[in-house]
């Protein structure tokens, strides 16, 4: 393990540009399940509830469930130390992009500044009428569907449901990403959602090294990973932290000791 982050940190030292591509796992250490695995909110939930057609037709029903995934409880979730070192990482300009599949906005409130949705945020809300985009936190959800205090119309949150389409923002950003990477690092993703799983494999056709951090293997371990170091992406991190950042995270003047501190990881 301790090789395998050396060489890791050696490569990220080495590379002109670095793309962090993100999935569920790593906000799990932040309280959020992933969709998958034993614990995965599709053990609870009916992944219907989130298919475009079906939300149109049933918008009370499908907002009831959604409120209850990621309204009840997501609002409370903090960035943990992936989403920390990762910031830190942009700063001292290790990190050129990250390319995300959660809609958590984690990565945003632990400093990334070059964050690119592929499925939107679940922070924000949309009319489907008028286009109108809300914060989430100034939509009351006490009468379920909510509606738009403009026009009237049906508000979806602006994450991108099953059957919808990938932001052309998102899109552009990740085919780019691919391929200007020198290495590209995935963090807790199985690599089972479709178009997003194809970014690594296209910047690994481009000339990428691959970097994947996960607690278990996924589509990526054993076919396109360089180095696979298995485990908690948080600890990870912090761990891959000491070696780029040459001062340990215990005697780091510049802020990251301090937001971990704070974040209570
Ligand atoms: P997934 O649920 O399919 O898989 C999660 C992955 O994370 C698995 O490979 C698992 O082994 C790994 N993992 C679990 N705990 C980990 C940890 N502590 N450290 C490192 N890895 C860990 O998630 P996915 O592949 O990202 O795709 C599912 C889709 O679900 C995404 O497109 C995303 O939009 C959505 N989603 C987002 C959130 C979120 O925003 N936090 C949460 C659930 C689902």
């Amino acid at each position: 393990m301790e090789d395998k982050i050396k060489k890791a940190a050696d490569l990220l030292l080495k590379s002109r540009f670095t793309t962090a591509f993100t999935g569920a796992g790593i906000s799990v250490e932040s309280g959020i399940p992933p969709f998958r695995g034993n614990d995965g909110l599709w053990s609870k939930y009916d992944p219907r509830s989130l298919e475009i057609s079906w939300f149109m037709q049933h918008p009370q029903e499908a907002w009831t469930i959604i409120k209850e995934i990621f309204y009840d409880f997501f609002e409370e979730a903090k960035p943990n130390k992936a989403h920390l070192v990762l910031a830190e990482m942009e700063q001292r300009a290790l990190l050129g992009r990250i390319i995300t599949q959660n809609i958590d906005n984690l990565h945003q409130e632990a400093g990334s500044k070059e964050v690119y949705e592929f499925h939107g945020n679940s922070k924000r809300i949309i009319c489907l009428g008028c286009h109108r985009v809300y914060p989430a936190k100034d939509i009351s959800l006490a009468h379920l569907p909510p509606t738009c205090r403009e026009c009237g119309g049906l508000l979806k949150p602006d994450f991108v449901f099953f059957g919808e389409s990938i932001p052309q923002t998102a899109l552009g950003a990740s085919y780019e990403a691919a391929s200007l990477s020198d290495v590209l690092i995935i963090i807790g993703t199985t690599g089972e959602v479709m178009p997003a799983n194809q970014i690594p494999f296209m910047a690994k056709s481009a000339g990428s090294k691959i970097i994947e951090i996960n607690t278990e293997q996924s589509n990526y371990t054993g076919s396109i990973a360089d180095i696979f170091i298995q485990g908690k992406a948080g600890g990870i991190m912090e761990k891959l932290a000491i070696e780029l950042f040459t001062t340990s995270l215990d005697n780091d003047q510049d802020g990251i000791n301090q937001d971990l501190e704070i974040h209570g990881q």
